[in-house]
């Protein structure tokens, strides 16, 4: 875990920074248009849908570092879905190799195997470890096996609990939540969590921007699939009083995003298999399409950020080169 970092903030800049109340929206969103050329918000009920011409995948110039969130590999599942989960997995980080400019590190939201079994551990770790800093949160197919032991003994080292952890880079707080152990149809972060999260903010600043990743989504995507964490609202309380904060989730496969307030929802794309949109089939689950469509549902998120407008940007790539299809938290 690195040091703790002291944010520059220029003078000026101020006014770039959407204050924690009576937050401006359209104006939050038009700071975000930085991202470069080529990169269009859009704007769908609020929600920010980004686009990308061109070159999917080129970070821009102007950000201060970029961080790549990848999830639900799923390493040993081989079922009709998708039956080489580790080539698809290898394709996700050709791509990330073959992007100009290299992210400072990887987040990695959960369901890395599918079984939790020793073997598909090391095959992810031949996979990821071996060549870039990756950091990690489970899901519930890492520790519904045996209680997350396996999981914890490979990537715990200096994390609290069930595995949750923060850290600050370049001005920025992250922190890694476990919403898998304590399932009860939905996700659950338990009072031990919401504990240390309350120390863990206690010393960071409201102007410093926080980055919230968790393999199962923190906000009530359809909690008739369990897409949801019952206790999130505690969390997000404690987060009210912040100008910038940004949610990764996974566990769902698709992107789906939501902006409320001062907060960004996202969730990723998996590597290994899609998953029907809410409430469009009886129940989630790996989804077959056809195979020369199977690259452009699955994918990464890359997430820049520019330390003067304390704004994090977020792009969706597919495998195949695409820009993600975007959808908008059904009502
Ligand atoms: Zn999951």
């Amino acid at each position: 875990m690195s040091e703790s970092t002291e944010m520059q903030i220029q003078p000026g800049t101020q006014t770039d920074v959407p204050a924690s109340d009576g937050i401006d929206r359209r104006g939050f969103l038009k700071c975000m248009a930085w991202a470069g050329t080529g990169l269009v918000w859009t704007f769908a009920g609020g929600v920010p849908t980004s686009r990308v011409f061109g070159e999917p995948m080129k970070p821009s110039a102007q950000s201060d570092f970029t961080f790549v969130q990848i999830s639900d590999s799923h390493i040993g599942f081989n079922k009709p879905a998708n039956a080489d989960v580790t080539a698809t997995l290898q394709a996700a980080l050709s791509r990330i190799d073959a992007a100009p400019g290299a992210p400072d590190f990887l987040i990695h939201t959960g369901d890395l195997t599918h079984s939790s079994k020793p073997a598909e551990f090391d095959t992810l770790d031949q996979i990821l470890t071996s060549h870039r800093q990756v950091l990690y949160v489970p899901g519930e197919h890492d520790t519904s096996v045996d209680d997350g032991k396996i999981y914890l003994e490979r990537y715990g080292k200096g994390t609290k609990g069930s595995g949750w952890y923060s850290f600050d880079h370049k001005g920025v707080h992250f922190i890694g939540l476990v919403n898998v152990v304590q399932l009860e149809g939905m996700g659950k972060l338990g009072q031990a969590q919401l504990a240390w999260l309350k120390q863990d903010l206690h010393n960071v600043k409201s102007s410093v921007p926080i980055v919230l990743f968790a393999h199962i989504p923190l906000w009530a995507v359809y909690p008739e699939w369990g897409w949801g964490t019952s206790d999130s609202e505690q969390a997000f309380a404690m987060l009210k009083r912040f100008g910038s904060v940004t949610v990764l989730n996974g566990h769902i496969h698709q992107v789906m995003q939501k902006v409320e307030g001062q907060v960004v929802f996202h969730t990723a794309m998996s590597t290994a298999f899609p998953q029907p949109a809410p409430g469009s089939a009886p129940s989630p689950g790996p989804m077959k399409v056809p195979a020369d469509r199977l690259q452009n549902v699955l994918g990464i998120t890359n997430v820049s950020f520019v330390a003067q407008r304390r704004e994090l940007a977020i792009v969706d790539a597919t495998l195949s080169g695409t820009t993600a299809e975007h959808r908008e938290t059904p009502a």
